[in-house]
């Protein structure tokens, strides 16, 4: 927030009602409230009911940790806040309420962040025989309404999609920002077998090396450039960056190993021109991904590459599960269905792609869902994927099980992050901006 930069956020915050006197978060409270009204016009033009959930609940998991709160009439057991109101919508389906929304109070126990609060607002909603195609059409003609309504702004839809797989590996990042390029490209093929044992280890394991070309870097990045650029980039698990400068004479850090003409060909895989910079990184594919990715973005931040426009993409076919140390997680969460041609599909979890997907918008997150499992024995064999046995399931999704034995509508659903989507909407650096009391 320009008008008052300078006071510390920590007296901001003690005097939270003189800091809201403040004309720019009077606007971001506005901004928030119309956007409130828009969505309950729009949804409820459209069919949707709005229908209350409860707070004090048995888990109803997203992936993060539950809230516990202690019962006084039970000593010993406790409730936990709902990570959403998933579970809920998806009974209220069963129970024919076809088209639901509610503007959901949700709670993660997870660290904060510019844009994550342990307590926060969604746009929750789930609607029953439908499809992902249905449903990424009215959030079209949703977020149409919001930008019109909000901003005065016309923004053309449909909107374009990615796969899962084609975003990691253009963007390096499964909420690409596209409004600069920069893209990644996959070198391995290139630079394996020329005597450089980090590369072929790379390749060998498995993973890839792979760069992005940092457009009149070379001048733009000294050594101590690349130094700072490379620590940053740590955080996501790489252990170094490789660089080559295009400039005459060609220099790099793996001058070494290759030639000038194996340089040459490096470049030109990335279409290179003179004073260009070429960064790359090698390893299993997540690090690689996530390491350039972080780059990609934090440079075109540095160099002011990003262009003022609204960017509203969707992201599809995500993974099912990811392989994390202790066994298979939900990529978005348990009740997601995966894309089946058979039940025989289910023997791999590796390969099974998710019916996900998440909206985008200029690179960030702002909202996601999933055609959801409507069959029994499908759902209880992702929880078994989970590494759940038969009691577990039924101690703690018995009940959705037996719901779902009653007959359940096919039916899928998403979610945004109201507060998520405000703040881009009031062009705020943070939630807190658009939250009247903020953690
Ligand atoms: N419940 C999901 C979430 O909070 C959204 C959805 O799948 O509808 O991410």
């Amino acid at each position: 927030i320009e008008e008052d930069s300078k006071t510390k956020e920590e007296l901001r915050l003690k005097y939270r009602f003189l800091d809201l006197r403040r004309p720019d978060l009077q606007r971001n409270l506005m901004v928030r409230s119309k956007v409130a009204t828009t969505t309950r016009n729009f949804l409820a033009e459209n069919g949707f009911l709005e229908i209350e959930t409860p707070t004090l609940i048995k888990s109803s998991p997203e992936g993060a940790r539950d809230y516990l709160v202690p019962s006084r009439v039970y000593p010993g057991s406790f409730y936990a806040l709902p990570q959403s109101p998933q579970l809920f919508k998806q009974l209220l389906m069963v129970s024919g309420y076809d088209r639901y929304f509610q503007l959901a109070r949700c709670y993660r126990d997870e660290d904060l962040r510019a844009d994550r609060q342990p307590e926060f607002t969604q746009i929750d909603m789930e609607l029953s025989f439908t499809d992902a195609d249905e449903i990424i059409a009215i959030q079209e003609g949703f977020l149409k309404e919001v930008f019109k309504k909000i901003k005065g702004k016309e923004i053309t839809t449909p909107f374009r999609r990615f796969s899962y797989d084609e975003a990691m590996e253009r963007f390096g990042s499964d909420k690409p920002d596209t409004r600069f390029g920069m893209e990644l490209h996959d070198i391995s093929g290139l630079v394996i077998n020329k005597g450089f044992n980090v590369f072929d280890k790379a390749v060998s394991e498995g993973g890839s090396v792979r760069g992005i070309c940092v457009k009149g870097g070379s001048e733009k990045y000294s050594r101590k450039g690349i130094d700072r650029l490379t620590e940053l980039a740590k955080d996501y698990g790489i252990s170094g960056i490789a660089w080559i400068r295009y400039t005459e004479p060609i220099k790099s850090s793996i001058g070494k190993f290759y030639s000038n003409s194996d340089l040459e060909e490096i470049a030109r895989a990335f279409n290179a021109e003179k004073g260009d910079l070429i960064l790359l990184a090698s390893g299993i594919n997540k690090v690689v991904f996530d390491s350039l990715g972080f780059l990609r973005n934090h440079i075109a931040k540095e160099q002011d590459l990003i262009e003022e426009r609204i960017d509203l993409l969707w992201v599809t076919d995500f993974p099912m599960f990811s392989l994390e140390d202790d066994g298979h997680k939900a990529m978005h969460h348990p009740f997601t269905s995966p894309k089946l041609n058979s039940l025989e599909d289910l023997k791999d979890p590796k390969k099974l792609k998710a019916d996900a997907y998440d909206i985008v918008l200029n690179g960030n997150e702002i909202g996601g869902g999933s055609i959801r499992i409507h069959d029994k024995d499908v759902q209880k064999e992702i929880f078994k994927i989970l590494g759940m046995d038969e009691e577990e399931i039924e101690a703690k999704f018995g009940f959705l099980l037996n719901a779902f034995s009653y007959g359940v509508p096919p039916h899928g659903g998403l979610a945004y992050g109201l507060d998520r989507l405000c703040m881009i909407l009031a062009g705020a650096s943070s939630i807190k901006d658009v939250i009247a009391f903020p953690k």
